[in-house]
């Protein structure tokens, strides 16, 4: 695999910021996109642009196969046995609350607990937060290690015979910790609870199955993986979302209507009311086939050496703290710079050219638990090179020199 021969079909990453070549570090909030998926984006727009499922009208048909045919793609991607398993959704935030409002309010009593960590984004926190709220349920959390890890043990003592669903990120986008998805949703079955897994920073980044990780419902999102924004899907077992009751109602999903009642469609589209994201679909299917013809495995292998090169330049400054584990991660690195505001440090930085991002992360919990207000973050991806890690690290070392910091004691 060729970071730099791959990062020539991404347009957008051939300009200057503040007079400086830019270095795109914000990975982990969204990706860019290849001159294929924009492509793909645009014939789509200039040659078979209709609404789908209605029409019978070639266009009609021309689109509703695109639809179809990306929802095909992300099945085999996942390895989920079939397509109608695959429901797209705006992102990972929709997919989880689809699985929170659709499945977990439907089924959940009082009594029930729900597990989840204290490292998941808010998007896997505050739906089962609701959803306990609405039910009676309890919300319980699988400690963290000092490294941002869990345990094994930790999860068979969390997890009890009252546990209906465990709700956990594949990989964190703060501390990078890749979670063991499998051995989690083999003690979740054996206690008789199901497993939801945000797939929003591992799909990007290593290769998923969700047959041979046994997960119940997994999800992703379009534009953390070359894809346009607007999109993302849920995968769910097929019985799970048979039983499920849509939670949203309108045209698309229904197969008749009375006056007094209704009926729906079959899986998917008994989830997808309205016209749905067409022109994001298939721009999600190019992005597939664009990280499908560079093979998951290269990429992720290429974001562990990056990562580990990373977190070597970067520990040689003095006074950087790095969170999260050493090892098993994925491409990101978050850390702070002495008691710089890590805001001020991306400022400097965008003064540079290189853009990384600061803040909270959509994690305020976890920035609890790490005692800080907010950390920065330099997250990788295909196409980010040594190189990019290296302009970092000599930024980092001026924006040190800047402000004069005072190391975190
Ligand atoms: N979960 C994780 C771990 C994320 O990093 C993100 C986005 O940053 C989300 C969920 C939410 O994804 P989206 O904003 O695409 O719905």
């Amino acid at each position: 695999m060729d970071p730099i021969a791959l990062k020539s079909e991404f347009p957008i990453l051939h300009q200057e910021i503040n007079g400086h070549p830019l270095v795109y570090l914000d990975n982990a909030a969204t990706t860019q996109k290849p001159r294929s998926v924009i492509e793909a984006i645009k014939r789509y727009y200039e040659w078979d642009n209709a609404n789908v499922h209605r029409g019978v009208h070639t266009l009609g048909s021309r689109a509703t196969d695109a639809y179809e045919g990306a929802r095909e793609k992300v099945a085999r991607f996942l390895n989920a046995p079939a397509s109608r398993q695959i429901i797209f959704t705006r992102g990972t935030t929709t997919a989880l609350n689809i699985v929170a409002s659709g499945y977990a309010r439907q089924t959940l009593r009082e009594g029930d607990e729900i597990v989840i960590t204290a490292m998941e984004h808010h998007s896997n926190l505050i739906p089962w937060q609701q959803a306990a709220k609405a039910t009676g349920a309890t919300l319980k959390y699988i400690p963290l290690q000092p490294d941002g890890t869990i345990t094994l043990e930790d999860v068979e003592a969390t997890v009890t015979a009252k546990t209906k669903i465990v709700a956990i990120a594949y990989a964190s986008n703060v501390l990078g910790t890749i979670n063991p998805i499998a051995k989690i949703a083999e003690i979740a079955h054996r206690k008789g609870a199901i497993i939801v897994v945000d797939g929003a920073q591992s799909t990007p980044h290593m290769k998923v199955d969700v047959q041979a990780l046994d997960v119940d419902f997994y999800t992703l999102s379009g534009h953390k993986m070359c894809g346009p924004t607007g999109i993302g899907a849920l995968y769910g077992k097929e019985q799970l979302l048979e039983n499920m009751e849509p939670i949203e109602f309108g045209g698309e999903m229904i197969d008749f209507v009375e006056l007094y009642d209704s009926t729906w469609k079959e899986l998917p589209w008994k989830f997808e009311g309205g016209t749905p994201m067409i022109a994001g679909a298939v721009g999600l299917g190019a992005a597939i086939d664009f990280l499908e013809q560079i093979g998951l495995d290269n990429i992720h292998e290429h974001e562990i050496k990056l990562t580990q090169y990373a977190i070597e330049r970067l520990s040689a400054i003095e006074g950087l703290t790095i969170y999260g584990p050493r090892k098993e991660r994925v491409g990101l690195v978050t850390f702070n710079l002495g008691d710089v505001h890590p805001h001020d440090v991306a400022t400097v930085l965008d003064t540079e050219g290189i853009a990384v991002r600061a803040g909270h992360h959509c994690a305020q919990p976890l920035m609890r638990w790490l005692k800080v207000s907010a950390t920065a973050r330099a997250s990788f991806y295909l196409y980010n090179t040594e190189h990019d890690v290296d302009r970092l690290a000599e930024s980092l070392v001026k924006t040190k020199e800047f402000f004069g910091y005072e190391p975190i004691r």
